[in-house]
């Protein structure tokens, strides 16, 4: 099956007479004919359903379908974003371990690895891009133990060079990790470049209506774990009767102890409910995605032939820095844009006063086009030297363009930069 296909059909085929949409299996626990059976499903509890903490049917069908969507091995839904980004890294990083990150990254992940995880024992060295490749290997360490970045940077915008960090990551023994949230899977498939382990924020395009938080994390089922630094997959499990999940679940090892082990102990899996609503919404993701990336493309175009804007960041756009990147790894782009408002923090506060169609609002890839002045909301606390440090100017904006019809999304702007 092809993506199209693949979003309406994988993951939930009816039998004979069952209902044609994959049903909301409202139930948390689910019932055996005898304690023998019961008994048995403990044994491996990868054969049944148990408790919905950790596996629920309607949630299952949507874990299917994306990692079929990837080209993963198996997936494991979240009930955000960040979530799957904390279990993913918490699966094979304890006290004491490492993390190499692009610092290029969505700014909750940033805080997660830079504050969060770091009272856990568990550092992170940021890099850039723009390094050479021995000033990122520079920042490993005998205990790093992953590498992460975002296909398309949440909001720098920038494309990863996944080869080339699948490369470096591979030659230090550890994986890379992916956030494949901007571009979706319809954009581009890590994996099929070298990564290991992807991961989403739902919330975003996926779900792509602003209905429900998500998260999910893929499993490529191409790392080799055994080669001594993940004994945590390797060793036997003392919470789950001795088992090693390399040797039990092989290519599958990395998410089904992300789903025995963290997902029982944390609990944090979506409802059947919001699953249902995430699969609705990749029912038409391929067709939103095409409709942003030409909504999107022509909106950056306008912005930067636009004498009232100073720069406009988009990697579509064959003026961008990230053109080559974006040509070699994506199918197309999605539709969220930074630029910068000529005059400044008092101009871009009165531009975005003065939309009618677009919103204020902290969000982006919703299906309705939606703004941010980042220097007086999401990072109103930052002094000016931590504005510059995060690249964020008074003037920046960050723009989500929607699906409506794109000259409406365009005249609104005019007449917003008329007015200023
Ligand atoms: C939004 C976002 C997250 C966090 O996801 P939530 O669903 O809001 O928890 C993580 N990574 C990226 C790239 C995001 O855009």
């Amino acid at each position: 099956m092809r993506d199209e296909t693949k979003c309406l059909h994988a993951g939930y085929t009816p039998g004979n007479a069952q209902p044609r949409v994959m049903p909301i299996v409202q139930s948390i626990t689910y019932t055996y004919d005898s304690a023998e059976e019961i008994a048995k499903v403990f044994d491996d509890p990868t054969l049944s359903l148990v408790y919905s903490r950790f596996g629920n049917p309607t949630v299952m069908a949507v874990e299917e379908k994306i990692a079929q969507l990837e080209g993963g091995v198996a997936a494991m839904c979240t009930s955000s974003g960040q979530a799957a980004n904390l279990l993913a890294v918490l699966n094979i990083c304890g006290a004491g371990d490492h993390i190499v990150s692009l610092g290029a990254i969505y700014g909750g992940t940033t805080n997660l690895f830079s504050v969060t995880l770091k009272r856990l024992g568990i550092t992170t060295t940021f890099v850039s891009q723009d390094d050479s490749d021995e000033s990122i290997e520079a920042a490993f360490t005998p205990r790093t133990r992953l590498v992460f970045g975002e296909t398309i940077a949440n909001p720098a915008m920038a494309v990863l060079d996944i080869e080339r960090f699948a490369r470096i990551a591979h030659k230090h023994g550890v994986p890379l990790m992916v956030d494949n949230t901007f571009a979706t899977p319809i954009f581009c498939k890590p994996i099929s470049f070298g990564a290991d382990i992807v991961v989403h924020s739902t919330s975003k395009y996926m779900d792509g209506h602003a209905v429900q938080i998500g998260g999910v994390i893929v499993d490529g089922g191409t790392f080799d774990w055994t080669n001594g630094k993940y004994p945590e997959l390797t060793e036997p499990d003392e919470s789950y009767h001795g088992i090693s999940y390399t040797k039990a679940y092989g290519k599958a090892a990395y998410i089904t102890r992300a789903r025995m082990n963290l997902m029982r102990d944390f609990g944090v899996y979506p409802a059947a409910h919001s699953a249902f609503l995430l699969n609705l919404g990749l029912e038409t993701l391929p067709v939103r995605m095409r409709q942003y990336s030409q909504n999107g493309l022509a909106v950056a175009k306008y912005l930067e032939a636009n004498p009232k804007v100073l720069s406009v960041k988009y990697p579509a756009l064959p003026s961008d820095k990230d053109y080559p990147l974006a040509q070699k790894y994506l199918t197309g782009c999605c539709a969220v844009i930074s630029f910068v408002i000529d005059g400044g923090r008092e101009k871009a506060m009165k531009f975005l006063d003065a939309l009618r169609l677009a919103s204020n609002e902290v969000h982006v890839a919703d299906i309705r086009t939606c703004i941010l002045h980042p220097a007086s909301s999401t990072h109103r606390q930052c002094t000016d030297e931590q504005l510059k440090a995060a690249g964020i100017s008074e003037g920046l904006v960050r723009l989500s363009v929607g699906l409506e019809n794109v000259e409406d999304i365009i005249s609104d702007l005019q007449q917003a930069f008329d007015q200023i």
